[in-house]
């Protein structure tokens, strides 16, 4: 006789009908909605419609106004326009702004984590909407975006890159070009998680340069650095460096999700 199916069992049962069903789509479209389940794109639950569950939605948190006009980084109440934050006074980064979709959490680092090592492509473009929709200032301004690349070696073994599928995404929402070969990473620098503030700066320190073919895309233009993740804001702050030193005219930043200390009084 058959025992019962147990829950993990059942949700990768569910995973991997997912994962059928977003095949099918990509190959029939829409005419297979009808007969295949939606799964909620951070907990695999079956849903009605594309996207998250009514928990994990409830758990994201999305980023709005009041927020420092610099670094993005949201305030508890609205100080009135153009105040910036203690960070952006105390440690002023190389780019001018950042905007990021939502706060770093357990919703948002599960979205992060899938898109990452290339196993659950199906939230990005849920995903890149949102930083097109967060971004939209930046994006009215800029000529191009920068996604912060892998080095080669980590490209080549998880043949994707997240950045770059995100600004693909970005620029079918708002028409922004992307500029994937503007800037290179020269190191292969260790990941950067538990690492303190100063030892993230200094290991990707001279880690990217704009290579002299993409000279065109950078000198004299306004871009957009694009990344799954904002932490210290040490990896963008060396990206933004290398395209200023190459002439950009000016570098912000755009990305999925920002780490928020729990309380950010304004100045
Ligand atoms: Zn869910």
């Amino acid at each position: 006789m058959d025992a019962e199916i147990s829950l993990p069992d059942r949700r990768a049962g569910l995973d991997r009908l997912g994962r059928f069903a977003g095949a099918l789509r990509a190959v029939f479209g829409r005419l297979v909605d009808v007969a295949l389940p939606h799964l909620c794109a951070s907990c695999r639950e079956p849903i009605s419609t594309e996207g998250l569950c009514a928990v994990c939605w409830s758990k994201l948190s999305f980023i709005a106004p009041p927020y420092c006009e610099r670094l993005g980084i949201p305030f508890p109440y609205d100080p009135g326009p153009g105040v910036i934050s203690i960070e952006a006074i105390a440690d002023p980064p190389a780019y001018r702004r950042a905007r990021a979709a939502v706060r770093y959490g357990d919703v948002a680092s599960t979205l992060v984590h899938g898109l990452k090592y290339g196993d659950r492509l199906d939230p990005a473009p849920l995903m890149g909407r949102w930083m097109a929709n967060a971004g939209r200032d930046l994006l009215a301004e800029a000529d191009a975006m920068v996604p912060v690349p892998l080095h080669w070696r980590r490209h080549w073994a998880r043949r994707f890159n997240q950045a770059e599928a995100l600004a693909g995404i970005i620029f079918k929402a708002s028409g922004v070009a992307v500029a994937p070969a503007a800037l290179k990473r020269m190191k292969a620098t260790p990941p950067q998680v538990g690492l303190s503030q100063s030892e993230r700066a200094l290991n990707v320190q001279g880690a990217f340069r704009v290579p002299p073919t993409g000279l065109g895309e950078v000198a004299g233009r306004r871009l957009i650095l694009v990344d799954d993740v904002l932490t210290t804001g040490s990896t963008l702050d060396a990206c933004a460096r290398a395209l200023l030193r190459a002439g950009a005219a000016e570098v912000n930043v755009l990305v999925f999700a920002r780490v928020v200390a729990p309380v950010r009084p304004p100045i």
